[in-house]
């Protein structure tokens, strides 16, 4: 028989086989096992001084009272001139900006104020973890469409086939958290011709937008013909100036998709952290230049996280874009990508993150049952220390 007490306690059902999200269990279990974390995705070298210090200003001469809903001018301002000295996009700070509490917050807006209950929405697996968590908690129903390993490119016959009549939007990520593809012009006007045709949305998850290696470049999908009126781009501070902690971020688009955002986003969180949105602005406006050169930098801890996978048995196509690198457990002997993270702190001292959790179908040809996520974002010694302690482990099955 229920007793009160149990049903005092139990969690509502839009919450039914949500796990706990994997990168706060991994990175409590690298603390607790003393091991490298090449896991969660977070840089150990801090951004800008100077946009430190603009927070700390802001705190010390009094920015510490609610902040405008839709955020601080002046970084609706540093964002609309952020998208047009990149992109050549023009933007109305007034009503075509708006500032969210990080990128997770952007999706979660997004999805509440603009997808109904029942409505179809396509995403790409692998899938971040947030993607298919807020989907469910709005009763969206989800679309998985596959980036199949070893290559990871969107299949574009398997997108034809997922949007009809009944998808409201597509949530796209690229770069792409956790494959490291950055999709390419021809990918992203497949995908454009599709939302033209049966007249769906796009939100654009480009929060990895600046950190693109080799000859990758970033297009945003809103400048492709016809996108600007059906995309909302969300993106932050945290990847590309090193501040993940902060979480800050926008959304921009037409007047209407950044209203929906806004009208879901005030009873969320009604604004985000006031001191820290004039010290973003600085980021913007003055430190331009300061994901290029991380990005440059994490191509070469890139590299060497590659080359020390491949040296363990572990080979892996370098990344394009983002902070990760996948590999392939099954030559090492695992079925499952799961045991294989579970027994890691303990076999090497290191933490990763597994990937059948970000699938629907991890067991479909190409999915993710034995694959496994390594970030570069760490300090170099860091990543040097994880490689040593693999290399000196006994990773076979
Ligand atoms: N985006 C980071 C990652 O993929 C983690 C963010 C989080 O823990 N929610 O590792």
């Amino acid at each position: 028989m229920e007793t009160s007490t149990s049903r005092t306690v139990r969690t509502a059902s839009r919450l039914d086989g949500i796990a706990p999200t994997i990168f706060t269990r991994m990175s409590a279990l690298a603390v607790s096992t003393g091991s490298v974390n090449l896991g969660q995705g977070f840089p150990d070298a801090d951004g800008p001084a100077e946009v430190r210090e603009a927070a700390v200003e802001a705190l010390r001469t009094g920015a510490n009272q609610y902040a405008p809903g839709i955020g601080l001018p002046a970084l609706r301002q540093a964002v609309a001139a952020h998208q047009h000295r990149h992109y050549g996009i023009e933007l109305d700070p007034d009503t075509e900006v708006v500032v969210t509490t990080g990128v997770t917050e952007g999706v979660a807006a997004a999805v509440l104020g603009l997808v109904e209950p029942g409505d179809e929405v396509v995403v790409v697996e692998p899938f971040y973890d947030s993607y298919p968590a807020m989907l469910q908690m709005a009763g969206a129903v989800r679309r998985p469409v596959a980036l199949r390993a070893p290559d990871f490119r969107l299949d574009v016959a398997e997108l034809e086939a997922a949007v009809g009549d009944g998808t409201r939007a597509i949530l796209l990520n690229s770069p792409h958290n956790p494959t490291g593809t950055v999709l390419t012009r021809t990918e992203l006007e497949a995908i454009a011709t599709l939302a033209r045709r049966h007249d769906v949305l796009v939100i654009a998850d480009e929060v990895y937008e600046h950190l693109v290696f080799d000859h990758h470049e970033h297009v945003p999908i809103s400048t492709l013909p016809g996108m600007a009126e059906r995309t909302l781009t969300l993106s932050s501070v945290g990847k590309s100036w090193s501040l993940t902690g902060w979480k800050v971020g926008w959304a921009t688009g037409p007047a209407p998709l950044v209203r929906a955002v806004l009208d879901a986003k005030q009873w969320l969180t009604f604004t985000s952290g006031a001191p820290l949105q004039p010290a973003v602005a600085v980021a913007l406006d003055s430190h331009d230049h300061w994901p290029k050169a991380l990005a440059a930098d994490l191509a070469s801890r890139r590299d060497l996280l590659v080359e020390g996978l491949a040296a363990v048995g572990l080979p892996a196509r370098p990344a394009e874009g983002t902070y990760f690198e996948l590999t392939d457990v099954a030559p090492l002997g695992w079925d499952d990508a799961d045991t294989f993270c579970a027994a890691l702190p303990e076999r090497a001292g290191v933490v990763a993150i597994p990937l059948p959790i970000f699938y629907d179908r991890p067991d479909a040809p190409g999915g993710g049952r034995t694959l496994v996520r390594w970030t570069f974002s760490k300090d170099r010694p860091v990543i040097e220390e994880g490689l040593e302690r693999l290399a000196r482990a006994d990773l076979t099955a």
